[in-house]
């Protein structure tokens, strides 16, 4: 059709062109009334505790219910939301959110001896601006949690822009009560020696060191040295992308604080989080080793 009307020209009236360059300014006028239209929801995904396999927490992962595309996971969206800006607004919701939730949680769970935390994702937008410490400082006056309940997950690349100001930015957010994890360690260059640099309680090992290999290959020893390096800096550590009991065991033996992964569970609704802390409740807060699916 394209050479009908003229050659090798990108012919913009050609169905396939057009799907692919339709992405991004609808998808961005979507967006700006997404909040409005209640098609953003926070789903929460399971962080347990690998000494006892003891659920301990939960991070807020968004979603978009689009009217036409579906359920879109973050990695769809977030970015338009950066670049526009739209990740302020966004991320307040999904902020105050989070926190009213907790605070159902442990309503909820109350015979659990840890309350459980949630961990928020933030981005630079919003870490950068300047009302965001005295909006979780609201926020954190207005859900009585105790302190620790709240996590802010800031990646390394975050704090590379502008590392004097992310640590004046961090240090505040931490004396109001709210703990700091730096997201999807070892996927950046300067993680080592910037560590000790940054004011954060815990480090979360991206999830493409937790897969790559298993138990073979260079993987596990780059594994074993962040924990390493994490404790003696007394920080704990979340690895992400647990998939497998194997996994599990591989960092239970590094004594790895916290997994997180579809072994643990996926990314679940409000609904479901409820479901799972009621039968958690009448199981008197235990949980088993979760079933192994496959072979
Ligand atoms: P992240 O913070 O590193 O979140 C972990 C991502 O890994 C999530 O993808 C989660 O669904 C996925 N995941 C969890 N367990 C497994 C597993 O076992 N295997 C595999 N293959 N993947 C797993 P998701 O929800 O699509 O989020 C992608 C990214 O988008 C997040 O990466 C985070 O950087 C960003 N994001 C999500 N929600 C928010 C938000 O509310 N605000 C901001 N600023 N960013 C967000
Ligand atoms: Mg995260
Ligand atoms: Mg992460
Ligand atoms: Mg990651």
């Amino acid at each position: 059709q394209a050479k009908r009307n003229g050659g090798d020209r990108i012919d913009i009236f050609n169905p396939a062109t057009r799907s692919e360059g339709e992405g991004r300014l609808p998808l961005e006028t979507d967006l700006r009334m997404a909040i409005d239209r209640k098609q953003i929801s926070v789903f929460y995904q399971p962080i347990t505790r690998l000494a006892n396999n003891q659920l301990a927490g939960f991070e807020a992962l968004m979603r978009w219910d689009h009217p036409t595309r579906g359920r879109l996971g973050a990695e769809d969206f977030i970015p338009i939301a950066e670049e526009t800006g739209l990740i302020v607004e966004l991320g307040s919701y999904v902020l105050s959110q989070a926190l009213e939730q907790a605070a159902e949680w442990h309503r909820a769970l109350p015979r659990v001896r840890d309350p459980l935390f949630v961990s928020v994702n933030v981005s630079s937008r919003q870490l950068f601006r300047q009302d965001l410490v005295q909006e979780i400082r609201h926020l954190l006056a207005r859900e009585t949690v105790p302190r620790g309940t709240l996590r802010l997950e800031i990646t390394e690349s975050l704090l590379m822009e502008n590392p004097e100001r992310a640590v004046e930015m961090l240090e505040w957010l931490r004396s109001f009560g709210a703990r700091i994890a730096l997201d999807d360690f070892g996927t950046g260059y300067c993680s080592l020696s910037y560590l000790h640099r940054f004011p954060c309680d815990t480090i979360k090992v991206d999830r493409s060191l937790v897969r790559d290999g298993g138990l073979t290959g260079t993987s596990p020893l780059i594994l074993k040295s962040i924990v390493a390096l994490a404790h003696d800096l007394e920080k704990e550590v979340v690895a992400e992308g647990i998939e497998t009991k194997d996994h599990a065991d591989y960092l239970r033996t590094l004594d790895c604080e916290f997994g997180q992964g579809f072994y643990y569970g996926e990314p679940m609704s409000v609904k479901q989080v409820a479901a799972l802390l009621h039968a958690l409740n009448s199981h008197k807060g235990r949980r088993e080793e979760p079933e192994e699916t496959g072979t």
